[in-house]
């Protein structure tokens, strides 16, 4: 176990958190345990206040940027969050795994160095999955914690965008991930999250005057409206076209059917999970566990630090 388990201990304590499984894992020489934790829904004081129906404002537009790894702004065009680069140990782990497994091709087979080359290599692998999951947890903690209100670009069109400078154990299955993530939390947080469709053009438009240009090739990094003259940082100018999109549409959004790839988390964080057993105390909150997990090295697809 890695993480502190004070928390876990006193949910368990007084009723508030239940173990339903604990699996055993060995990866890379390392010794896990994963609990699966059935939790009280998050405190009322620590959940974003309902908002009515007929209100269709507060939306928050993620834009998968060019120049950052997401750019966040709202309505009124004022920039909210940018988090503008992968921790080092992501970005320089491409160069030193590709090292690494050019070692163990080196060392003879069945030899003991290649034995040890190996499990250099896994722990490594093992490190750069736990820093990203860190990092995308980090940066959505950070959105779902001021914004009830989250659009994000579509999948497919941030996948369209190849961000050099980030490396590319982030920004390749990234931006899905770091969706998913936004997703649960926000549900758990009782705010919203969704994507706006593929076909709308949030890079084209100005934010300004409602047009939509020409596309713009990756080398521009500033946008400029031929009609109207205003200019914007490119990645800001498409996250408030993504917000005005949502305000704009919030009426059909509503609708969990219509909300996208955005709320379709992985069957772990989906709400069927959602835990059902009384509330947690306002000091219980910070992380949403649907499942809580309190180790270092689980499966991708499997525990949620
Ligand atoms: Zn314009």
């Amino acid at each position: 176990m890695r993480e502190d388990t004070r928390r876990l201990r006193r949910m368990i304590r007084t009723g508030r958190a239940r173990i339903r499984y604990a699996t055993v894992s060995c990866r890379a020489g390392r010794w896990t345990i994963t609990v699966t934790v059935e939790a009280a829904d998050l405190h009322p004081a620590r959940q974003h206040p309902p908002r009515p129906d007929t209100d269709s404002s507060g939306w928050v537009g993620v834009d998968r940027g060019l120049t950052a790894l997401i750019v966040a702004a709202d309505t009124t065009g004022r920039q909210v969050e940018r988090v503008g680069d992968a921790p080092r140990p992501l970005r320089t782990a491409l160069p030193r795994l590709r090292r690494l497994s050019r070692h163990v091709s080196r060392k003879q087979r069945g030899s003991r160095n290649r034995a040890e080359a190996v499990a250099r290599l896994g722990r490594a692998h093992l490190r750069v999955a736990n820093v990203r999951r860190h990092f995308l947890h980090e940066v959505a903690n950070r959105l779902v914690k001021t914004h009830d209100r989250l659009v994000l670009e579509d999948l497919y069109t941030a996948g369209m965008l190849r961000n050099r400078r980030l490396a590319a154990a982030i920004s390749d299955a990234g931006w899905a991930d770091l969706a998913r993530i936004i997703g649960y939390q926000q549900r758990w947080r009782g705010g919203q999250a969704i994507s706006a469709p593929r076909w709308y053009p949030s890079t084209r438009m100005c934010s300004a005057c409602r047009t939509v240009g020409p596309a713009l090739p990756l080398s521009v990094r500033i946008f400029a409206c031929d009609e109207c003259g205003h200019t914007a940082d490119r990645d800001v100018n498409a996250a408030i076209n993504l917000a005005v999109w949502a305000e704009h549409h919030h009426a059909q959004t509503r609708d969990p059917e219509v909300r996208g790839p955005v709320t379709n988390a992985s069957r772990e964080d989906g709400p069927g999970q959602r835990p059902r057993a009384g509330e947690t105390s306002p000091d219980d909150g910070g992380t949403p566990p649907p499942r809580t997990s309190v180790t270092a090295g689980t499966p991708e697809k499997g525990g949620v630090s």
